[in-house]
């Protein structure tokens, strides 16, 4: 017997209507290059959205096409999340850190057909737009004051699209399977592939973070996402926080700015924030040597890659609370939070702080099993580790236009994510390795993730990456790279490698010790493994 309910479309068209009747009063504050601290309410940014949802309508593409981005975190970039999605296109943003190569790879295998840019990346445009002949339009996101100047011919400002069109816009009725958001997973391998997002899966998971022990938002936070609107929307915050009717404080191009952060979350009384651990070393950085405080800032959601304790630590200092999130592109982002601080006064300090370093526990709607090399599932005792896989409402079921299914996707109903993990009894995910990064050392995997937590809570050390080098009796062994922090410089191999001692197990400890003045990132800020086990391939450790 089926139920009586409604069955009303999860669409993301609901969130505008509702945070503009609910929250309209609200504010979105940006940082732009034409305004450095522009503020309006959801109340006036849907209206604006409707202008320009009119202004794209007399484009006639038709249904699902996918219209791009390449900007940065601001209330225009807002504006074109929504009125793409809800005009029934997709829109796919792009991250501006990609190689030259690659964007025009990905316009053309979206068939992008018009693209929406900060200035910032004018150069960018006018250097590939010739190889992209099916984008129609590059909108210059910005007032007619502010136009860059530009040889390209199919040029429109943003400002003088929107102003000329009604605030009056009738949303089309949409399937809640029908595609909104479209973005490349900036793989260190290969050509990048698109993850596909919906409707429902879109306002599911923006459900799920809103949960306490995920994002826990509501109508008293000030949100500063200053993870970029083209790494995974976001992680769904332009959907989570008008869902609660959080004020959104956007940062613009100014995310890895110290000063400009602190500004914003003390003017601004941002409560959270989220990013990937670089950023906050900016932050610290800064509030450590202004002596500026944070006394608003409740919570960081730190994702993207391990966080480093000292991270945490420093952050306990000025009160504010650290949560680990784990995800993937595939995944919308969010798999798992750890919200272990909550309870931190039920484990001792040493436990607590292996406890506040793992992934988190899966949020309700993401389920995870760990495999070994034969598929069989392996318990969860916090010591196996094994292959991680997830399935979920928010998890891609393939990648946009390629041939069969992906080998991520070879067990039907799962997806691979790529990561080493071991789960412990209480689900508490900890992510040891990348599969492709695992260390094997006469037979046993090493993780080097955990080897480069304890590395980076060395005082002398800025950042360090662990990669496995040929090795005549053990296949393969550890080599640590380093770089040294700015009053570190008299760090030297056998003070890095005796600080191992005791703190992980000893045939875990690198066998050498090199130093680097940087480590190669990729588009995502996270340290580029392929490319460092490239400048290392001719490494070779002696018997
Ligand atoms: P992306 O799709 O670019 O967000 O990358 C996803 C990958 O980032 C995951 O598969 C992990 O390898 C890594 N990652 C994300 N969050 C974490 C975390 N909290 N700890 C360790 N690795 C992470």
């Amino acid at each position: 017997m089926n139920g009586l309910m409604m069955d009303v479309s999860l669409t993301i068209t609901s969130i505008m209507q509702h945070a503009q009747q609910v929250h309209g009063d609200q504010e979105i504050v940006s940082v732009t290059r034409d305004n450095p601290r522009h503020r309006y309410t959801y109340r006036e940014a849907f209206k604006r959205t409707r202008q320009l949802a009119n202004a794209m309508a007399a484009w006639k593409l038709p249904r699902g096409s996918r219209i791009a981005t390449l900007a940065w975190n601001d209330y225009r970039h807002f504006e074109t999340y929504y009125a793409t999605a809800c005009s029934g296109y997709v829109c796919h943003t792009i991250n501006p850190r990609l190689f030259p190569e690659q964007i025009v790879y990905i316009i053309n295998h979206a068939d992008d057909q018009v693209v929406f840019v900060d200035p910032d990346f004018m150069p960018l445009i006018e250097a590939v737009a010739g190889q992209c002949p099916n984008v129609r339009e590059w909108v210059v996101l910005t007032t007619e004051d502010h136009m860059p100047d530009t040889k390209l011919s199919n040029v429109t400002c943003y400002e003088r699209l929107v102003h000329g069109h009604s605030d009056q816009f009738t949303w089309p009725d949409l399937d809640e399977r029908e595609a909104c958001a479209l973005c490349y997973t900036s793989g260190t391998t290969g050509n990048p592939k698109g993850v596909l997002y919906s409707h429902r899966s879109t306002m599911l998971h923006a459900y799920a973070t809103l949960m306490p022990d995920a994002m826990g938002l509501s109508a008293r936070d000030a949100v500063l996402p200053i993870v970029p609107m083209f790494h995974v929307n976001a992680w769904g915050t332009p959907y989570a926080c008008p869902m609660v009717g959080a004020k959104l404080v956007y940062p613009g191009n100014k995310m890895g700015d110290g000063e400009t952060l602190s500004a914003l979350i003390n003017e601004e009384g941002v409560t959270m924030s989220a990013g990937v651990p670089t950023v906050w070393l900016g932050l610290l950085a800064y509030l450590k040597a202004s002596g500026n405080t944070v006394e608003s800032l409740k919570r960081i959601i730190v994702g993207g890659a391990a966080c480093p304790l000292s991270v945490m630590e420093d952050f306990d200092r000025y009160g504010v609370e650290t949560r680990v999130g784990w995800g993937m592109t595939e995944m919308s982002p969010l798999g798992s939070v750890n919200e272990s601080t909550a309870a931190r006064d039920e484990y001792g300090e040493e436990v607590f702080a292996k406890q506040r370093l793992k992934a988190g526990r899966p949020i309700f709607g993401v389920e995870m099993k760990i495999v070994d090399d034969e598929g069989k599932e392996l318990p969860w005792d916090g010591e196996a580790f094994g292959s991680l896989k997830v399935r979920g409402p928010w998890i891609c079921s393939n990648y946009y236009e390629i041939e069969g299914a992906s080998d991520a996707h070879s067990e039907e109903g799962w997806f691979e994510t790529g990561d080493v993990a071991t789960i412990d009894a209480q689900g508490y995910m900890a992510i040891t390795d990348r599969t492709k990064d695992v260390i094997k050392s006469g037979g046993e995997w090493i993780s080097s993730i955990d080897v480069e937590n304890v590395a980076t809570d060395h005082p002398k050390v800025a950042e360090a990456a662990v990669i496995g080098r040929y090795h005549p009796k053990w296949s393969e062994r550890p080599l640590l790279v380093v770089v040294r922090a700015p009053d570190g410089q008299d760090l030297s191999s056998e003070e890095m490698l005796a600080w191992f001692d005791g703190k992980i197990a000893k045939w875990w400890t690198p066998d050498a010790v090199e130093f680097v003045d940087e480590l190669p990132h990729g588009a995502t800020g996270k340290i580029h493994k392929v490319g460092l086990r490239d400048q290392f391939k001719d490494y070779a450790f002696e018997a």
